[in-house]
């Protein structure tokens, strides 16, 4: 990064103050503007004020937990990438955790390597500035760049959240071959594989839901078995 340019902000909500040091630490190091909260109340504050780029948020804080957090954050900020820590082995966690608006996750304990692995790329992405990107897949137009998309089948505007449409951009780019998991992975979440294979599966779930007019037999956002999925606008 350069030094003209400005800092990323990173929130760090989470109430262990090792992992709070240990954390700040090593994303100071990486030219990240940091700030830390032990409460979700404070998170949401900062938030609404406008105060970060990236949240990372522990599910076990002293006032509330992180699933409220993020559903509060999420009322009034659609975009903003949230990466939730959860606990080791606890599958539902990480599912609750998607469908309360985080992006992704992390398990207790992570290795700060991968943490920053998944942060950078993240940064990486959201420093492309572009134009409106319009694509339009079935009856619904989505906008890349303002995080839009228009059903025309249900007449309702969604907003589509960071990972979804880093995903649908891919599949995009490549529309009408099949794109494996593993390169999704590597190429958006910038790691080459992930404590759990279901993540990539969660976000089409999530796409389907928003483009597809029957999520149940998709018509667009295809499974290609064995592999991963292909986009058919
Ligand atoms: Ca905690």
């Amino acid at each position: 990064m350069s030094d003209n340019e400005t800092k990323k902000r990173i929130l760090i909500v989470e109430d262990e103050p090792d992992i709070v040091r240990g954390l700040t630490d090593a994303l100071e190091f990486e030219n990240l503007d940091v700030t830390s909260t032990s409460q979700g109340g404070d998170a949401v504050r900062i938030m609404k004020s406008g105060g970060a780029d990236c949240v990372i948020l522990d599910l076990m804080l002293p006032d509330m937990n992180g699933y409220q957090v993020c559903e509060e954050i999420r009322a009034f900020d659609a975009l903003v990438p949230i990466i939730m820590l959860t606990a080791r082995g606890q599958e539902s966690d990480k599912i609750r955790g998607l469908d309360a608006g985080a992006d992704d996750y992390v398990t207790k304990p992570f290795s700060v390597g991968e943490l920053i692995a998944r942060i950078n790329a993240i940064f990486r992405r959201l420093r492309r500035s572009e134009p409106d990107e319009l694509v339009r897949i079935g009856s619904a137009d989505v906008n890349l760049k303002k995080h839009t998309v228009y059903s025309s089948h249900t007449n309702k505007e969604e907003l589509l959240s960071f990972y979804e449409v880093e995903l649908l951009r891919l599949l995009y780019e490549r529309k009408a071959e099949p794109v494996s998991r593993d390169e999704i992975l590597t190429k958006i979440w910038g790691i080459d594989a992930h404590p759990s294979n279901r993540t990539v599966d969660n976000f089409i779930v999530k796409l389907r839901k928003k483009l597809e007019d029957d999520q149940k037999e998709p018509k667009h956002i295809l499974t290609v078995y064995g592999l991963g999925y292909k986009l058919v606008p």
